[in-house]
């Protein structure tokens, strides 16, 4: 078991989304038709999570996110608050760039974040670039990753939205990322187009991205990490059910953001009748419009 194994425990943290710009511009983007109306919670939102969790201690951990974080100039200052609010870990969910100037890394960690939540579009410096659309930010984001390691006290995770323009890299993406010695978990994000439709044609038949995603899953325990995989059918995991964790931290978000997300139509299945596991979004509409019900190769579960 990982030594960091309470920190995987979502129900024992909550999320605030604090700051909607972003100074990427990644293809899969799910929010970038929202992200100019979205209101990031206020700072009275944020002080009152602040007192209830000081006097309540519902969770144990804040992950401070949005589009990007770490644009947020108060940044610190909220950290700070969250610490003394009583949260033993803070954790920021980011693209990891600023993270690549160490003096940055070092306000963050000397103001409480002990957790880096890093998207890393994919494994080499072109592909991710051509999917953030920002030259160099790989460079950055990996040197933001590697910054991070001299606290010996953090830890990191990546993400990484699998999609056409990246399914074939994950096994690389894991191998470069082998050298890290604190990242603790990956997570494998099987694309949501926020929409009925795949208009931007991103997604790829389940079948197809499954060689990729065992090959990754498999590299990425023998190298210790833990694995989370979200938004694949659970029938079709084999070996890897387990590594199915759709659930997420309570988030504190703009309520306009649950209108768009529904528009995704999660929990459609033929099966979805007969079948019994609890942890499967099942297909959506954007995947059915473009590949069908796939009913022939999904298989309903027994057993949860
Ligand atoms: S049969 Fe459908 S609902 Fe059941 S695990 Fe497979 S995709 Fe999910």
């Amino acid at each position: 078991m990982s030594p960091f194994e309470d920190r995987f425990d979502h129900s024992a943290y909550v999320s605030m989304t604090m700051e909607f710009r972003c100074n990427l511009r990644c293809v899969h983007c799910m929010i970038e038709g929202t992200m100019d109306h979205l209101q990031p919670q206020s700072r009275d939102q944020f002080n009152e999570l602040m007192s209830f969790n000081r006097e309540q201690k519902q969770w144990r951990g804040l992950i401070l996110t949005g589009s990007e974080i770490t644009l947020l100039r108060d940044l610190p200052e909220l950290i700070t608050a969250a610490k003394q609010s009583g949260f033993e870990h803070v954790r920021i969910q980011s693209h990891g760039m600023h993270l690549g100037k160490m003096d940055y890394c070092e306000k963050l960690i000397s103001a409480g974040v002990d957790e880096f939540f890093i998207s890393v579009a994919a494994a080499d410096a072109e592909s991710h670039d051509a999917i953030t659309q920002v030259p160099g930010s790989f460079e950055k984001t990996l040197r933001g990753l590697e910054n991070i390691e001299q606290w010996q006290h953090t830890i990191s995770i990546t993400n990484t939205v699998v999609t056409k323009n990246s399914y074939k890299q994950l096994p690389d993406v894991v191998r470069s990322l082998s050298h890290l010695k604190q990242l603790a978990q990956m997570e494998f994000w099987f694309y949501w187009p926020m929409s009925e439709k795949d208009e931007k044609d991103l997604l790829v038949p389940h079948l197809d991205m499954l060689p990729y995603l065992q090959e990754a899953v498999a590299l990425a325990k023998a190298l210790g990490r833990r694995v989370e995989i979200k938004n694949f059918p659970h029938c079709l995991l084999g070996d890897m059910k387990g590594d199915l964790v759709n659930g997420q931290p309570q988030l504190f978000i703009d309520p306009v953001f649950w209108s768009e997300f529904e528009k995704n139509g999660f929990y459609q299945c033929k099966h979805r009748q007969t079948c019994q596991s609890a942890e499967c979004l099942g297909l959506n509409s954007a995947y059915i419009d473009k590949f069908g019900w796939e009913e022939e190769i999904l298989v309903p579960q027994y057993n949860g």
